[in-house]
């Protein structure tokens, strides 16, 4: 309830204007959207899952540094290929900054985050897009968007039913419910899906072929390959594009792979990015008649952050801002009509651009030597540690994947040896290391042990920290520009944003 005031406060202190319907801030660049006097007809809405402030700048300085570029381009099969070093957010015009916490807790979870940032409300924690007791369903942005005849797709890099992007189309009690969501994804009639497949692994009474099935029913064209994504087009009526790796369930099964994994990937059916998925999206979608309404999310962010691996973070980053640029190109061609908003859902991790081990010292150019997501090499380690290999033989592995050790810049000191070497014994279940519950939990964070003390060493030396395996309260940045993006400059809370946003574009 508090929040609810807070926001009709805000919306109170906003004044109304005429020329687009909407409201603006009473400040001198709020003449410009009345100038320009529409409505956006085109809407770019992006989300950095777990992504603030600190995620942005730490890309921002690693791309920055020598050479980085060209790992990043090697690793992801050159998905990324902007120039100079600033990011495609930093050319945004207009900046605010919104606050996230839930209805009920301080620390939000995606669920009630994106239900705030898609339809305009709180709720509680886990709820998607209902209201708070979850006796009502709160309607969504893109659901009015589709109302208003404009055409809809939602894109992400996770499963598209995970909790971010089924909040903007499904409603049901819980995250977790995920037949449920596909239901709904089935009913919404949306115009375009892309990116991940649905968590299929966890239906009860649906197989995989039954819901691809269905969803051929409801009239949509559904890919799996290179070969037929290229294929898509305006004629190609409704469509899920998805990636061949979603006949696989491994532990992050239906998201698309790691962008700092993409080069060990087997196939190029994979390796089709979150950029091509927004570039096939506004071809799929784009008509001069009502417009289109696009959601695209970087949901693997928040995951590298969870597991506090700052180079893959840095990439799964880097790879959204890409996707981003494609927007901007659309933009310059459409500039009167398009509106482009960017916004981060939590900050995760507890992450900050500095360590008390190397006080003002950082060095980014280190994190280079990781070549593989935490994710990948934890399950190598996994099956590696069953071999029963000799602690040398592991730091070999680790130099390998990630440079540490030898005696330049990344020389283990003898703390962090004896870190690895408590983990290595740890994850081997050696009995003379003895863990409570909170040291497992406040080293390990119930990650692999070697690879998250290996994160954690590598992203030290770099002189960055993390303070957390779970979401923080840190306000999160909104990038807009476009049709009325000064109305997005200020403090505000989070679910101002949608509510903005619906005003400038006058849904009902
Ligand atoms: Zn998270």
């Amino acid at each position: 309830m508090k929040n609810k005031i807070y926001s009709m406060v805000l919306g109170a202190a906003l004044l109304l204007c005429a020329a687009c319907g909407g409201t603006s801030t009473n400040n001198a660049q709020s003449n410009s959207a009345a100038a320009n006097g529409k409505a956006p007809k085109y809407i770019f809405y992006f989300v950095g899952d777990g992504m603030s402030q600190p995620q942005i700048t730490m890309a921002e300085k690693a791309i920055s540094e020598p050479g980085f570029r060209e790992q990043f381009n090697k690793q992801t099969c050159n998905i990324y290929n902007h120039d100079g070093s600033a990011l495609n957010l930093r050319k945004f015009p207009s900046v605010g900054l919104a606050t996230t916490n839930a209805e009920n807790r301080f620390i939000t979870c995606s669920a009630a985050a994106a239900t705030a940032l898609a339809t305009g409300y709180k709720t509680t924690i886990n709820t998607i897009s209902m209201n708070g007791d979850r006796t009502a369903n709160l309607e969504t942005i893109a659901e009015k968007a589709k109302k208003a005849g404009m055409k809809v797709g939602v894109v992400t890099s996770v499963s598209i039913d995970h909790a971010t992007p089924a909040c903007f189309y499904a409603h049901v009690e819980d995250r977790n419910m995920y037949e449920s969501i596909g239901h709904w994804l089935l009913k919404s009639n949306f115009d375009y899906f892309g990116g991940g497949f649905t968590r299929w692994d966890k239906y009860k009474d649906m197989t995989k072929d039954q819901f691809i099935d269905s969803l051929k029913i409801k009239g949509y064209t559904v890919t799996t390959t290179r070969k037929d994504f290229d294929a898509l087009n305006a004629q190609s009526g409704k469509v899920l594009a998805t990636i061949n790796k979603v006949t696989s369930t491994k532990i992050d099964g239906s998201a698309l792979p790691y962008n700092i994994d993409l080069d060990i990937q087997q196939s190029d059916d994979d390796r089709i990015v979150l950029r091509d998925f927004v570039k096939k999206g506004i071809e799929l979608l784009y008509n001069e008649d009502k417009g289109f309404f696009l959601f695209t999310e970087g949901g693997k962010i928040d995951w590298a952050d969870h597991a506090n691996d700052a180079i893959s973070n840095i990439y799964e980053t880097l790879a959204l801002d890409a996707a981003i640029g494609v927007a901007m190109d659309f933009y310059r061609q459409h500039p009167d009509e398009t509106l482009i908003v960017f916004t981060g859902d939590h900050e995760c991790g507890g992450l900050t651009l500095g360590f008390a081990g190397t006080n003002y010292e950082s060095a980014f150019q280190l994190m280079q030597n990781q070549v593989v997501s935490f994710e990948t090499f934890g399950q190598e380690m996994r099956e590696y540690i069953k071999t029963n290999p000799k602690f040398d033989a592991l730091l070999a592995k680790l130099q390998e994947n990630f440079g540490i050790g030898g005696d330049g810049a990344l020389k283990l000191s003898e703390y962090e040896t004896k870190r690895l070497k408590d983990a290595y014994l740890f994850a081997k279940g050696d009995k003379s290391v003895k863990l409570t519950d909170e040291e497992k939990h406040l080293f390990y964070g119930g990650y692999e042990p070697i690879t998250v003390t290996t994160t954690h060493i590598i992203d030290n030396k770099a002189g960055v920290e993390w303070a957390s395996y779970s979401h923080t309260a840190l306000p999160v940045p909104v990038y807009s520009m476009g049709c009325g993006s000064e109305q997005l400059e200020g403090y505000f809370d989070n679910t101002d944003i949608p509510n903005t946003m619906m005003r400038l574009a006058n849904f009902k």
